[in-house]
């Protein structure tokens, strides 16, 4: 089950001038920056009620989110649902017949286990589940 979007991930080309344009949008500053060397990306992280922003810049030339920038400039790069039991919701979805990018949860930013489907199968929108590590016992 899908309990909320608990983000939406945006793809920048400059952390610290979009840090400064989205505190202005959002009315507060982030409150975390993040990097996590496996996806290639350095993250920051605004709370908006109960859901969040994050900005996502590259880390190298190979980063996903490079790639993404030289293919469809800055905006919005995918919309994260919180899950319960991503191992489930892994499972339910690919008997669904949803392609995933990630077929184990892996580690992601803001202590959260993450999963990608692949935007090919989900009507051209990169969706992302997360749960809690603390959940995840
Ligand atoms: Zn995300």
């Amino acid at each position: 089950m899908l309990n909320k979007i608990e983000h939406i991930g945006i793809a920048v080309k400059n952390l610290e001038s979009s840090n400064a344009l989205y505190a202005k949008l959002l009315g507060g500053a982030h409150y975390k920056i993040e990097t996590v060397e496996s996806e290639g990306v350095t993250t920051s992280f605004f709370k908006i009620g109960d859901s969040k922003v994050e900005l996502l810049q590259a880390t190298t030339p190979e980063s996903p989110i490079a790639k993404f920038i030289s293919k469809h400039g800055e905006g919005v790069h995918h919309i994260a649902f919180e899950v319960n039991d991503i191992d489930a919701e892994i499972a339910r979805l690919t008997l669904e017949g949803f392609e995933l990018i990630h077929n184990k949860p892996k580690p992601g930013a803001d202590g959260k286990l993450i999963a990608f489907l692949h935007p090919k199968s989900s009507g051209g929108v990169l969706v992302e589940l997360c749960q809690d590590i603390a959940n995840n016992d």
